[in-house]
């Protein structure tokens, strides 16, 4: 069975470029906000979450805390703007090792999640 990603962005050309690429090999849930992640979080089984740092109403940091709540051991990567260095501090702080700048490449992306999965 395919893994399932869930990719949280509030940009939907992102979303659907991110599912373009991930769609061959994985099985991609789309969330727009925050508040979208948190219930399809809840309402199935996610493996990884790719969740973009920078969103209106609640932002991925707080998006993050709160999935942490119920769902601990689900791999992170955030999504964050180039230059953004104080969310790459705070999301490393969160004890999310790992994240990507966007825009990334195709194959960055692919290699990334690949490698997560390696490492569970
Ligand atoms: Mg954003």
């Amino acid at each position: 069975m395919k893994k399932r990603i869930l990719v949280v962005d509030d940009d939907s050309m992102n979303l659907t470029r991110t599912k373009i690429i991930l769609g061959k090999e994985y099985d991609v849930l789309l969330a727009d906000s925050g508040i979208e992640a948190l219930v399809k979080l809840k309402g199935g089984k996610v493996d990884m979450v790719l969740l973009d740092i920078d969103m209106p109403g609640m932002n991925g940091i707080t998006t993050f805390e709160r999935m942490k709540e119920f769902a601990a051991d689900i791999p992170v990567i955030f999504l964050t703007a180039s230059g953004l260095e104080e969310d790459v501090h705070n999301a490393i702080k969160m004890g999310a090792v790992n994240y990507l700048k966007k825009p990334y490449r195709p194959q960055e992306l692919l290699k990334r999640v690949a490698q997560e999965f390696e490492e569970l």
